[in-house]
């Protein structure tokens, strides 16, 4: 870090800064010029808050030359993070696919998406018990009785399971989920950012809306502060000024987050398209661009869904994508688990 002083500064008044920083444990490079002199921050800066700096009367400018964030740098971290989540292992090499429909509708329904998708070679069975919808009057989810039918999916299938939590307060509810889902609306839900760092619970973080790749490293650096060790990072499409797609996929988060960080990211086409024709264009960029793995929403009934019907695949479309994900996979080098 790099804070940069307004000319008028005394020497006195830097002298105080400079005690300050020490006693927060960085040591000091001062440096005068003719035009303005520079205090170069050398340690872990990770915990100085740039505002606090900023308030300071003799500070003109402060500069971050490295990253905020520390646990979730691959600068500290040069291996990849595989997350081990019921018995398998995502990133490093091992590709997954979470498949399912949006959310949980019936028995009926996530028994034979569940057993569709396996069928097809899915790794994960996915399904929303609890769904943070924009309009209240829309289907919110079968709640507990969903994750009961997803327990019972499992059972018959044998494939883990992923869902979303909406809050803190449900981790008792989700204590043997197999991998719990943060939504992109509570990417920057702190509270439960905090908790979920105090389980070792597999995460998967999607990236918000309109978050910042930096803004999502931040969340996953909430989880991995609290001791919690297995985040996978998901790209799921952000908002941009382009109205012919649901969200913009921003395949260029998967080299950059590659390049930041350890931690395994996964693509979700499906919210990125909104439309399931672009679903399996999308997921093969996700795999060349270097993913550890899909999240693809499949339904039994595309047009009777209950949410997000137009972006589902049907399980015979699944199974097409799935023989051509299973392809490129292999010519990545790496194993679909
Ligand atoms: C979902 O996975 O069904 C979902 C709600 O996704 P997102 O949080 O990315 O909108
Ligand atoms: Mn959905």
């Amino acid at each position: 870090m790099i804070i940069i002083l307004k000319p008028q500064a005394g020497e006195q008044q830097i002298r105080a800064l400079a005690q300050q920083l020490e006693q927060r444990g960085v040591a000091i490079h001062y440096s005068q010029g003719t035009q303005e002199s520079l205090m170069g921050l050398v340690g872990d800066t990770t915990h100085l808050d740039e505002d606090w700096l900023r308030a300071n009367d003799i500070v003109a400018d402060v500069r971050r030359v490295s990253e905020p964030y520390k646990l979730a740098n691959r600068r500290f971290h040069p291996e990849d993070t595989h997350v081990q989540a019921a018995g398998k292992a995502i990133g490093e090499g091992a590709f997954a696919v979470i498949a399912g429909p949006c959310s949980v509708e019936s028995e009926a329904q996530l028994l034979e998406v569940a057993s569709a998708v396996k069928a097809s070679g899915a790794t994960c069975l996915r399904g929303g018990a609890f769904k943070p919808r924009t309009s209240p009057y829309s289907f919110q989810g079968l709640e507990n009785q969903g994750l009961e039918l997803l327990r019972e999916a499992r059972r018959v299938t044998g494939l883990p399971i992923v869902t979303e939590i909406m809050s803190e307060t449900q981790l008792d509810d989700f204590a043997d989920v197999d991998i719990i889902q943060v939504g992109a609306r509570n990417m920057q839900n702190f509270r439960l950012l905090k908790e979920l760092g105090r389980s070792k619970k597999p995460i998967l973080l999607k990236r918000g809306l309109s978050a910042t790749i930096e803004e999502l490293l931040m969340s996953a650096e909430y989880i991995l502060a609290g001791g919690n060790e297995n985040v996978i990072l998901c790209e799921r499409g952000i908002r941009t000024f382009e109205k012919m797609i649901r969200n913009n996929l921003d395949i260029s988060a998967v080299p950059v987050i590659k390049a930041k960080s350890h931690l395994p990211v996964i693509i979700d086409p499906s919210h990125a398209a909104g439309i399931a024709w672009m679903v399996a264009p999308l997921a093969r960029t996700a795999i060349a661009a270097g993913a550890d793995g899909l999240m693809i929403e499949v339904h039994n009934n595309p047009k009777a869904a209950l949410c997000d019907g137009a972006q589902s695949l049907n399980p015979a479309q699944f199974d097409e994508l799935m023989a051509d994900v299973r392809r490129r996979v292999a010519f990545e080098g790496k194993t679909l688990l």
